[in-house]
């Protein structure tokens, strides 16, 4: 590779905080409003124009899907999150169904009202591209957006960027799933057109279960998923294969409907899963986002002529991003395992809990039986560097374990650990690793965390 060389320059302090919390997705927003509700001056910066990462970027509305009669549920900040955004947009769910949806546009205000309400600094359009530190410890994060190279110096730092952005410009140790064993990229898309009772008789004729997930959603459930209902579309692709319509080697076409209204929409369809594409490597985005796109208008095209309700559907709107899965994951002070997930494991240094749900590399487990593990500190907590914790879907752990610790109300479980724990180790005047967990556990209690 080529490289130049970038001349030393002075950067203006944009602002200075005592809490700063990169990236606004679930664990993001959950870190940002903890910290603040903790009463540590906290500010929250978002490279896109709207807050709440895949929700609003991508367009992810399930956020419970996982949630049976038998569930033992989070309690905490993901809960007040799907709370606030019915009171606004009213409760909605699958049909045939119970699992709750969040409408992924009125979230974006539901974010902004959340974000005020806790009197957090807001910065959206803002690229961290940077951090600043003083031998191993964070003091902050350089900046690029309209406004220019900027700095912000932060005396506590989460990275809530998804991909372990900041931990990696750290010189944190992390690791990433090969490339072509890592979790598909999607593009998400919508339909309007649509005759919804149409549609919604075909499925009730033919109604799909786990045990219909095929392809590239090919799955090991434990038996006890394979007969539950899942709004899953496969066979009009592989008819539109077998026909010709899309090529039979463009597996990665099938995949799920989720929210449906009465204007004839459906939101949120979650139907192109590719493999081999890194999310954290820029050519790899862009390939993704254009074979997303192409592989979507396919799709509705074998949406209009297989489907019944289809017919006349058009494509309603491309999720503004490309969805990425998997990319980064820190190597913390634990790492969190397979083992830990599959068998209900309990730590010292819990700050919370999350049902027994595993999807991905392959796997399913829903948590119908009421079992659940405890989520400790520890997987925050990354190697070599002080006073960065990082929350999300780039915590420390095992590739299974992944398949867990990437559901969207687990990222709001890590980010609430993170932004306490940050709030508390200022107050303390200790660093992030020296955080006393009795006080923390206390904390989280007090602000609805259920731990045990
Ligand atoms: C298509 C798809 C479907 C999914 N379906 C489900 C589902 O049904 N249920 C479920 O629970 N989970 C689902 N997931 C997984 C889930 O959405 C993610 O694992 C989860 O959103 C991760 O949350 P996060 O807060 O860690 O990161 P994200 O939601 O990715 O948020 C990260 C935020 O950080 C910002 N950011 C990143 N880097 C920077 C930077 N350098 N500077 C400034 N800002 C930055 C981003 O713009 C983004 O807003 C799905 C994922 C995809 C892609």
């Amino acid at each position: 590779m080529k490289y130049i060389q970038e001349s030393p320059r002075s950067i203006p302090v944009m602002a200075e905080t005592e809490v700063l919390v990169v990236g606004s997705g679930p664990a993001g927003l959950a870190a940002a409003i903890s910290a603040s509700r903790e009463g540590v001056e906290t500010m929250l910066v978002e490279q896109y124009g709207c807050f709440g990462g895949n929700i609003t970027q991508v367009g992810v509305n399930s956020i419970a899907w996982y949630r049976y009669e038998g569930t033992t549920d989070v309690e905490g900040i993901g809960i007040e999150f799907e709370q606030r955004a019915q009171a606004l947009s009213g409760k909605q769910s699958t049909p045939f169904e119970s699992s709750d949806l969040l409408d992924t546009e009125m979230f974006k205000y539901v974010a902004d009202q959340l974000v005020q309400e806790a009197n957090i600094t807001p910065l959206l359009h803002c690229y961290v591209v940077d951090t600043i530190l003083e031998g191993d410890t964070i003091k902050g994060v350089i900046t690029e957006s309209k406004s220019g190279r900027r700095a912000i110096l932060a005396e506590r730092v989460i990275d809530a960027s998804g991909d372990a952005d900041l931990a990696v410009l750290s010189g944190a140790p992390y690791h990433k799933t090969p490339k072509d064993e890592m979790l598909g990229v999607t593009v998400m898309f919508s339909c309007s057109g649509v005759n919804i009772n149409r549609f919604l008789g075909h499925v009730g004729e033919n109604p799909a279960t786990f045990k219909d997930w095929t392809g590239n959603w090919n799955i090991k459930t434990t038996g006890k998923e394979d007969d539950l209902f899942s709004p899953y579309l496969q066979e009009p692709f592989d008819k539109a294969r077998q026909d010709g319509m899309i090529p039979p080697e463009m597996t990665s076409i099938g995949g799920t409907w989720s929210r449906l209204t009465d204007a004839g929409e459906a939101l949120g369809l979650n139907m192109i899963y590719m493999f081999g594409y890194d999310g954290s490597d820029v050519h790899d985005l862009t390939r993704g986002e254009i074979d997303g796109r192409h592989q979507a208008v396919l799709a509705i095209e074998v949406l209009r002529k297989y489907v019944p309700g289809f017919e006349d559907a058009r494509l309603g709107h491309f999720g503004m991003k490309l969805g990425t899965r998997d990319t980064r994951v820190i190597k913390g002070r634990y790492a969190m395992t397979e083992y830990d997930v599959r068998n209900q494991a309990r730590f010292e240094d819990s700050i919370g809990i999350f049902p027994e749900f595993l999807d991905g590399y392959g796997v399913l487990v829903l948590p119908t039986t009421g079992r659940y593990f405890q989520v400790p500190y520890g997987i925050l907590v990354p190697e070599k560097v002080e006073n960065l914790l990082v929350a999300g879907r780039c915590v420390s752990g095992d590739k299974l374990s992944h398949a867990a610790l990437r559901s969207m109300i687990c990222c709001t479980v890590t980010g609430q650990g993170a932004g306490v724990a940050a709030a508390l180790s200022l107050k303390d005047g200790v660093n992030t690793g020296e955080v006393d967990i009795n006080r923390l556990q206390t904390a989280l209690k007090k602000q609805g965390v259920r731990l045990e």
